[in-house]
């Protein structure tokens, strides 16, 4: 019985390709940037299209 399983993140993806709209889980994530007058932004790898591209 695993009775303590590790606690997951809720949201286990980045977002969605700007391209595709395919579903870019955080397995996909490259690169972390942050801007001081922005959000954070995030480059990955979109398993549907196979571009780098930032999730949205
Ligand atoms: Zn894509």
């Amino acid at each position: 019985m695993a009775a303590d399983a590790p606690q997951r993140d809720p949201e286990p993806r980045l977002g969605a390709c700007p391209d595709c709209e395919a579903t870019i889980p955080r397995d996909g994530l490259l690169a972390e940037y942050t801007h001081p007058d922005e959000w954070p932004k995030m480059l990955a790898e979109c398993p549907g299209c196979g571009e780098v591209v930032s999730p949205r």
